[in-house]
């Protein structure tokens, strides 16, 4: 029988789920509602549900081993605790993660936080498959980072590392919900881009859509002047905070991911050009800046790769 690992992502509206052994070949999948404005009691029955599909699923196959769980907000990955805010689940934070886990399935439980989980399925497995040193940059609703540092996920000296979306660009720019101005967060995440494309039409004395998207933006852009120019400032902001990365943390690979990413090819080489442009040549010599391949799987696959690699870990650990 083979070692089996279930994979949790936790979002506000969905948690996704899926079992592997530690290659990440999902043999297995699934999707409920995660009643993320609910209790905490609430949504680690929605987990639990999941954990026991899944373990029926594969009764045959293999034994479970662990659990891989992948949260929003700042998860303190030795304790598998919540200890910073995640906004779409108002009563996760705080939420003990590997005990309540632990308790209900008589599993182990690794978590990470979402971005640093997609990062760790990104390299091992995607775009950045083989890279010892990669960041990782989806971009949604907000932007979330993972860097992988010599082969291994950089989480900070109490876990609260890696926010790469709030890395600063403009001194004087917009102001940011984590309290500073100017954050990437606030120009490359899609209400962002959404902000920049009203601001350049007003400016141009047009009336900018009320129910305007980045696909629409990135759709019109070849017969709208505007539109055009939000993506050409966007590949510019993120080439200037992607290259700050690529100066201080030389990485062999940027991998972008995250639904404004789904915009394309041609924008993910905008953003890489702009990058090599403004960073030092040396740091950014072979670097590559390609688009995230996992899509909607990262978050599962990656949780289901912490807990094999944690998992692993801990036996080499006791041997
Ligand atoms: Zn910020």
């Amino acid at each position: 029988l083979k070692d089996l690992f279930v994979g949790l992502d936790l979002g506000g509206t969905w948690l996704k789920y899926g079992v592997a052994g530690a290659d990440g070949k999902l043999l297995a999948r699934g999707k409920k509602p995660s009643h993320g404005q609910e209790s905490r009691e609430v949504i680690f029955g929605v987990m639990e549900e999941a954990v026991a599909e899944m373990k029926a699923a594969t009764a045959d196959v293999g034994q479970l081993r662990a659990i891989g769980v992948g949260s929003p907000g700042i998860v303190d990955y030795e304790q598998g605790k919540l200890v910073g805010g995640a906004p779409n689940l108002p009563h996760w934070e705080g939420a003990d993660i590997r005990g309540e886990l632990g308790r209900r399935t008589g599993l182990k439980v690794y978590a990470d936080n979402d971005a640093n989980v997609m990062a760790l399925a990104e390299t091992r497995l995607g775009a950045g498959r083989g890279a010892r040193n990669a960041i990782f940059l989806t971009l949604g609703t907000g932007i979330g980072g993972g860097i992988l540092i010599d082969g291994e996920l950089y989480r900070g000296s109490w876990f609260a590392g890696a926010e790469l979306g709030h890395v600063p660009i403009k001194f004087d720019g917009r102001k940011c919900n984590c309290g500073n101005v100017g954050c990437i967060e606030q120009y490359a995440s899609a209400p962002g881009i959404i902000q920049t494309y009203r601001e350049l039409c007003e400016a141009a004395g047009r009336t900018c859509p009320d129910e305007v998207t980045t696909e629409h933006i990135f759709g019109v852009a070849d017969e709208d002047k505007e539109a055009a120019e939000t993506i050409r400032l966007t590949a510019y902001y993120l080439g200037v905070a992607l290259s700050g990365f690529t100066n201080v943390f030389n990485p062999e690979v940027i991998v972008i991911g995250g639904g404004v990413a789904e915009a394309g090819d041609a924008f993910i080489r905008k953003v890489e050009d702009e990058t090599k442009k403004l960073a030092m040549r040396e740091s950014a010599s072979r670097l590559r800046v390609v688009r995230a391949q996992m899509g909607n799987e990262a978050g599962t696959v990656g949780a289901i790769l912490l807990a094999a690699e944690g998992y692993a870990k801990e036996k080499e650990g006791r041997a």
